[in-house]
């Protein structure tokens, strides 16, 4: 199997807080060094099952924007297979500015074609998957973010007998795969949470089309939209790091895992629970947002 299961268990680490709920973070991101966190799951029988058919030109397109953990996964996953990848970039403007983005470059030299779109047409792109499935019938075509229902059945390895212990499973939120996969594997006692990254009213809906149970809350995350990193942000991801040793990336993870310690500070969880976050990786944006960070001459992530 080109993506196989993980050779050692995927550590929990518990971060000694000093309140009165106890903290783990389970850390998918250490999966693969390119291939990070929930990006691995979602692919898993995406692609497994998809080369398990023997396909007779395998291909694989996908979709995504310039700091996308997803592209980035899919353009590793298609050099390690020495399968060909096309990624659809939503961003006409960065035709000519691709070697500026580590994320785009990183991509391009693992061989994936890039094709930037407009906005406009990267909203239509269920369009876009048709006219390209019908051009390319042998191309496995993965949406955005990685969130179809094979994505779903992946996002179930990262629950195990392990992960039952506990009261709450968090996890961030983009297109709302992984929280839908956790919602619908973990057991009935237990709550989701899902920390939006993005700010979109449809995603409890989106969510709700992949698991049919209502055992999860979106709490928004976003400080102040998508993409956006304030200075809070930066001082927590660095403080983290420092007091914890567990690196975040600024998109996701970081702003969940300060909205969770904002949560146990307003008493938002009940005596004694026993949370779970999932590190869901990305720490491949970090080196993207410093790029911004560094001319907007701000301090940096660490
Ligand atoms: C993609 C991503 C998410 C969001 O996952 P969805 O399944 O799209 O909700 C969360 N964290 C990281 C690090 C990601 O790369």
């Amino acid at each position: 199997m080109l993506l196989p299961l993980p050779a050692e268990k995927i550590p929990i680490q518990e971060i000694s807080i000093n309140k009165n709920v106890k903290l783990f973070i389970k850390r998918e991101d250490v999966i693969h060094p390119q291939i990070s966190g929930n990006k691995y799951w979602k692919l898993f029988f995406n692609i497994n099952n998809y080369l398990a058919k023997n396909p007779e030109k395998p291909y694989i397109i996908t979709f995504g924007g310039a700091f996308s953990n997803h592209i980035s996964a899919v353009s590793a996953l298609g050099n390690l297979a020495k399968i060909p990848t096309l990624g659809i970039i939503r961003g006409e403007e960065l035709k000519n500015k691709w070697r500026d983005n580590p994320t785009l470059l990183f991509s391009k030299r693992n061989g994936m074609n890039l094709q930037f779109v407009t906005r406009e047409e990267y909203r239509h792109k269920e369009k876009l998957t048709e006219f390209l499935q019908k051009e390319f019938p042998d191309a496995l075509i993965v949406p955005e973010g990685g969130t179809n229902e094979d994505a779903i059945e992946g996002v179930k390895m990262m629950l195990n007998d392990e992960t039952k212990d506990f009261d709450y499973l968090c996890t961030a939120v983009g297109t709302g795969g992984t929280i839908a996969g956790i919602s619908k594997f973990c057991e009935e006692n237990q709550k989701v949470i899902g920390f939006k990254a993005v700010d979109d009213d449809s995603l409890e809906n989106k969510i709700l089309e992949l698991t049919s149970k209502k055992n999860f809350n979106l709490i928004d995350s976003t400080f102040g939209g998508y993409g956006k990193i304030k200075d809070e942000n930066i001082r927590f991801i660095n403080d983290f790091k420092e007091n914890y040793g567990i690196p975040f990336e600024p998109i996701y993870t970081g702003k969940m895992m300060q909205k969770i310690f904002e949560l146990i500070d307003d008493g938002y969880f009940p005596e004694n629970s026993k949370i779970l976050c999932f590190h869901t990786g990305g720490l491949q944006g970090i080196e993207g947002a410093n790029l911004l960070l560094e001319k907007q001459n701000r301090n940096l992530i660490i």
